[in-house]
């Protein structure tokens, strides 16, 4: 049985004049999942964000959000979605307090006792108007905004930025908390810090889906491949396509295996490379599964 999407999004494109941020991309973000959305700087992920939000309408293709049409959001399906941007625009001159006062009557689901767990998590000064608020402070604003209705959806673009480590962590902790409840879907490039959190991986390029996956397939089929060579090590001419990122460096090889298979990778390799004295083929943390597929997008080593 497939899980259905929470957000999904099919053939979108999306041009500011002859710049096209989206090229055709397609997403799902599965229900009850944590969806790490990653990208190299200018990929299309605020877009995207913004797509899902109704703030910008494609310019061809849909994307749905909860199984609505983007484009036809209802006051009542919004109130199921929590959104934080690290540009999020906010009522400089209301008081921290009296936001979340006037915020309360929008939602039925807001839960008081939830709103003052997260304004004292995140130390926030009530009484201090938002637009004297440091950038960080303006985040854990709108952080503390989007969670006392217990949104459905969870929408963060780029939460961290500008929060120092300790809040980071505080937050994150209070995400793992809300997790199991809530969809996720987060963007960021502190590939560190979701990692723990994400259960689900989809990789944007020049406004196109390049991988997405579930966190679990992804860490199975992609390995760093460190092989010592009873002799010199060379680049083979006939490098598998799936073998990306080749070294080599006295008698070690060394390569990222995007299709790695415990059964024949030895096999393969003594086939290409010959006699062989060790393999070693580690789990890549998520960092270096971005640079990897970052540097191979680049490239045009995957497509
Ligand atoms: P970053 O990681 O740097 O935040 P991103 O993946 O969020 O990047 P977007 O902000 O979605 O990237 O931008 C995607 C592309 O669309 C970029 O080339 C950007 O310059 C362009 N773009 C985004 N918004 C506009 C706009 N309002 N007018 C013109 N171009 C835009």
């Amino acid at each position: 049985m497939t899980t259905a999407s929470v957000v999904q999004a099919d053939d979108v494109w999306k041009s500011f004049g002859r710049i096209d941020a989206l090229q055709g991309l397609s997403l799902a973000v599965p229900e009850g999942s944590a969806y790490a959305f990653i990208g190299a700087n200018g990929a299309g992920k605020t877009t995207t964000i913004k797509l899902l939000m109704n703030m910008l309408a494609p310019s061809r293709g849909t994307a749905s959000v909860m199984g609505v049409d983007t484009r036809r959001l209802s006051p009542e399906v919004l109130a199921q979605i929590g959104y934080v941007s690290e540009n999020q625009a906010l009522p400089r001159r209301l008081g921290v307090g009296d936001y979340l006062e006037y915020l309360r009557p929008f939602y039925p689901g807001w839960d008081r006792a939830l709103e003052t767990s997260i304004c004292k998590r995140l130390q926030l000064p009530l009484k201090r108007r938002i637009g004297e608020l440091s950038h960080g402070m303006r985040i854990k604003v709108a952080l503390a905004c989007a969670l006392p209705y217990r949104p459905k959806l969870l929408i963060l673009d780029e939460p961290f930025s500008g929060l120092d480590p300790l809040v980071r962590e505080e937050f994150m902790e209070g995400l793992l908390l809300e997790a199991g409840d809530v969809t996720m879907l987060i963007s960021s490039h502190e590939l560190g810090e979701i990692e723990s959190l994400s259960t689900h991986v989809g990789f944007i390029d020049a406004g196109r889906m390049l991988i997405e996956e579930s966190m679990s397939d992804l860490g199975a089929r992609l390995r760093e491949v460190r092989i010592t060579l009873e002799h010199p090590a060379a680049v083979p001419a006939n490098l598998p396509k799936e073998w990306l990122q080749p070294r080599a460096f006295g008698n070690v090889f060394s390569f990222v295996d995007t299709r790695y298979s415990e059964n024949d990778l030895g096999e393969r390799i003594r086939a290409l490379l010959g006699p062989v004295r060790h393999i070693d083929a580690e789990p890549m943390p998520l960092r270096t599964v971005f640079t990897t597929l970052a540097r191979a997008a680049r490239d045009g080593a995957i497509q």
